[in-house]
C-alpha cells in the first residue's frame, strides 16, 4: 500500500488528519515547522509532539525527500542546487548571494508549457508540476545549506524565476508564497518574493485578489505585438494590448510598481525605437524595468546586445521617468543563470567532465 508523501501534504490535509484523531489542528503548524523551517524530516525527532503521535506520523506517511543531484558553485559565489524527485525528475534552484541579501531562485514546475524562444527551460517543453512540499523543500534545503556554512548570512529574498511558468502552477506557487511571507514559517519581508509571469492574464488578475502583497514581475521582452508572439507563444493567446489593461488595473502595493523584465538581444529588441514602444506600453503604470543580456545556450541563434545598445536603451528609459538597471546574470558558469535551467543531462553537456568533476567538488 503506497502511503501518502509526507512532502505533498498541505497545512489543511494535516490539520484534517491531526483532527481525525481527535489532535488540535495547530499540530499541522508544529509539522510544517520542523519540516520546512527546522529541515527536519524525521517524526520521531518532532519533540513537541508527544511520542505515540510521533510514531503515529511515522506510519502513515512516506517521509522520502528529493535527493541533491548535484550542486554546482560559481565563480561569482551563486549556487545551483540539482534536486531528483522520487519519480526521477530533476529540478534546481539557485543562491545568489549579494553584499546585503541572499536571493533564491525558485523552480515552480518541471520544464515549462510556454516554449519562449529564448529560453532553455522552454525548449525542453513540459513534464509536471512541482507540488507545494517540492517548492518549499528548495528554500528549506537553501536555508539549511546557509546555516551550516558557517555564515550568518540567511535567506532574505525568494525569487521565482526558475524553471517553469509559476502563475501556470498557481494553487501551489501561491500557497507557498503565503508559507513564505508566515511568521511562523519561513518569515520573509512580503516584499520580499517576486512571482515572475510570461503574462498569464487570468491568473494574474486573480493573484491581484488573492495575494496583491507580493512584488509581481511581469516577463515582457517585447512591447511590439507580432515581436513578442515571435519570441513567446503566449502572446498570441493574451496580447499586448490586454495585458495592459490588466497591468493598468492590479493593485499595486509596493514602492516600485511593476516590474517589468526585459531581455535585450542583439538586433532584435534593443534598437531606441523598441525603447519608444515600451514607454508606450508602460504609460500609466508604476514600472521599474530590468535590462538583462541575453544568456546565451547552444541551439539558440540569439545574443547579447551591445553594450552601446544597453546603455542607450537604458537612458531612453530613465529619462523618463524608468528606472531601467541592467541586470547581468549570475551562475552563468555554471548554467545558472536566467532561462539556463534545464535538465541534468544538458547541464553536463555544457561541461567536460573534468570541470564538472572540479566544480562538484568545489561545490561541497
Ligand atoms: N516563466 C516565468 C519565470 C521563469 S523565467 C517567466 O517567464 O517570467 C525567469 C526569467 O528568465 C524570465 O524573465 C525569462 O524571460 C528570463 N529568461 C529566459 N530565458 C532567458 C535568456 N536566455 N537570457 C536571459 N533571461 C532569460
Ligand atoms: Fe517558460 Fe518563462 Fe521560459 Fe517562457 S521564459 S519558456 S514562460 S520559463
Amino acid at each position: 500500500l503506497n502511503k501518502p508523501l509526507a512532502l505533498s501534504q498541505s497545512i489543511k490535509m494535516w490539520e484534517q488528519w491531526f483532527q481525525s484523531l481527535d489532535e488540535k489542528p495547530y499540530r499541522a503548524k508544529q509539522v510544517i515547522k520542523w519540516m520546512y523551517v527546522d529541515f527536519v524530516f524525521d517524526p520521531s525527532q518532532f519533540l513537541n509532539i508527544k511520542a505515540p503521535l510521533r510514531l503515529k506520523l511515522a506510519e502513515s506517511f512516506d517521509w522520502t525527500l528529493p535527493s541533491l543531484d548535484s550542486a554546482l558553485k560559481s565563480s561569482d559565489e551563486s549556487e545551483k542546487f540539482l534536486f531528483k524527485t522520487i519519480d526521477g525528475q530533476f529540478f534546481e534552484c539557485v543562491l545568489m548571494p549579494f553584499s546585503n541579501r541572499v536571493t533564491l531562485c525558485v523552480s515552480s514546475q518541471v520544464g515549462c508549457k510556454l516554449g519562449c524562444r529564448f529560453c532553455q527551460t522552454g525548449k525542453m517543453g513540459f513534464t509536471r508540476h512541482l507540488s507545494l512540499g517540492e517548492i518549499l523543500f528548495q528554500a528549506a534545503y537553501a536555508s539549511n545549506h546557509l546555516r551550516t556554512q558557517n555564515t550568518e548570512r540567511k535567506l532574505t529574498n525568494i525569487v521565482f524565476m526558475g524553471m517553469g511558468e509559476p502563475l501556470d502552477n498557481y494553487d501551489a506557487v501561491v500557497e507557498s508564497c503565503k508559507h513564505f511571507i508566515d511568521k511562523n514559517f519561513f518569515n520573509l519581508s512580503h516584499n520580499k518574493v517576486t512571482i515572475s509571469t510570461s503574462g498569464l492574464i487570468p491568473q494574474i488578475e486573480q493573484l491581484g485578489r488573492d495575494l496583491p502583497i507580493v512584488p509581481l514581475a511581469i516577463s515582457l521582452h517585447s512591447a511590439d505585438n507580432e515581436l513578442r508572439s515571435q519570441m513567446m507563444p503566449i502572446n498570441k493567446k493574451y496580447p499586448l494590448p490586454e495585458l495592459r489593461k490588466t497591468l493598468l488595473n492590479y493593485p499595486i502595493q509596493n514602492r516600485h510598481g511593476i516590474t517589468f523584465e526585459y531581455i535585450m538581444i542583439k538586433n532584435k529588441n534593443d534598437s531606441v525605437e523598441h525603447a519608444k514602444k515600451l514607454v508606450n506600453f508602460l504609460k500609466g503604470i508604476k514600472a521599474k524595468v530590468n535590462l538583462i543580456p541575453m544568456n546565451t545556450h547552444p541551439g539558440i541563434e540569439m545574443e547579447a546586445s551591445e553594450e552601446v545598445k544597453l546603455k542607450d536603451f537604458q537612458k531612453y528609459l530613465s529619462t523618463r521617468g524608468y528606472p531601467a538597471p541592467i541586470r547581468y546574470s549570475r551562475g552563468q558558469d555554471v548554467s545558472a543563470a536566467c532561462g539556463q535551467l534545464a535538465s541534468k543531462k544538458k547541464d553536463e553537456l555544457d561541461f567536460t567532465p573534468r570541470s564538472v568533476a572540479r566544480l562538484r567538488k568545489s561545490a561541497v
